[in-house]
């Protein structure tokens, strides 16, 4: 420890060495540059190329190794965003001139990431790979909200989705019905652009119209904003404020909780309810 810091803190926590020719696809998580995990450091601090998506901050990217190459892979300027199969190009080919690759995705790369597809394409390819998980928003980004994915007192599932597919539409397949009905949690990514019609398909399959909504904008982030509201107000809601993208949206009893665990409120002054869910009454009674 001490004076050779880095390279002794990996070894002494058993990180294993970034070798050169692999590509580690490394989660950078939800915003928060203190929320990156250790072995997202150690890959920053070893890699030679660092293929970066959009939503990276930028005080993650100042983490790499001196000398690293620096290359951007998500939209820009309203331009479309490289195409996949680009993307996986480009890692294979600096694997394959012996680079150490990190690609740095948000959130999680397994998480509505491609991660998938670029790790299958690095096998078609005989590349050797490493993953490494980061918090994912739907997580994390609710928890810089104040509000839990579970808690027992509301529900035993949660459901992850998305709210567009690759073609921007709302993604086919989903059993509306069977969502509404049997997950007390939704939450969902990208979900802002169809909010209304996904909020009409949950109401139509019996979902309370005032079933609390949480839309959490760039969280984690210092301009985090979290609107509250209800399932059959949230798309006009939304609208109202002009909420800004990315959003992740929790839709559920959990979104109640907020008034008690609204952590990052109460360093603003923010009073919490310790019974957000006014529980304690019902339970005194019985
Ligand atoms: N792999 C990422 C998700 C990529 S899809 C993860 O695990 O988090 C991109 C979507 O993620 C965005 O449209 C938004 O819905 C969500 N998202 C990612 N970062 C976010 C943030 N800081 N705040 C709110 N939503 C975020």
């Amino acid at each position: 420890m001490g004076s050779v810091g880095a390279v002794s803190d990996s070894a002494n926590l058993g990180l294993p060495a970034f070798e050169p020719g692999w590509v580690w696809l490394v989660g950078a998580g939800p915003g928060d540059p203190g929320l990156l995990t250790l072995l997202g450091l150690h890959a920053l601090r070893h890699a030679d190329v660092v293929v970066y998506d959009a939503l990276v901050d930028p005080r993650v990217l100042a983490l790499a190794r001196p000398g690293a190459t620096l290359e951007y892979a998500g939209k820009r300027g309203g331009k479309p965003s490289p195409k996949q199969r680009d993307i996986s190009a480009r890692l294979i080919a600096s694997a394959r001139s012996g680079a150490r690759v990190l690609r740095l995705k948000g959130g999680d790369p397994f998480v509505f990431g491609r991660g998938g597809e670029e790790a299958l394409a690095l096998v078609a390819a005989g590349v050797r790979f490493r993953i490494v998980p980061g918090i994912t928003a739907g997580i994390g980004g609710l928890s810089y909200a104040g509000i839990p994915v579970t808690h027992r007192d509301t529900n035993h599932t949660v459901t992850f989705i998305t709210g567009h597919g690759v073609t921007g539409e709302m993604p086919d397949g989903l059993d509306w019905p069977a969502l509404a009905r049997g997950s007390p949690v939704l939450v969902l990514y990208m979900g802002l652009r169809h909010l209304d019609a996904i909020a009409a398909k949950l109401i139509a399959a019996g979902r309370r119209a005032d079933d609390a909504v949480a839309i959490i904008s760039r969280a984690t982030t210092a301009r985090q904003v979290v609107l509250e509201t209800t399932l059959g107000q949230a798309a006009s809601d939304a609208a109202a404020t002009a909420i800004e993208p990315p959003t992740i949206i929790a839709i559920g009893d959990v979104v109640r909780l907020r008034s008690g665990l609204d952590w990052l409120g109460a360093l603003d002054g923010r009073q919490l309810d310790a019974d957000p869910l006014a529980l304690r009454a019902s339970r005194e009674r019985a």
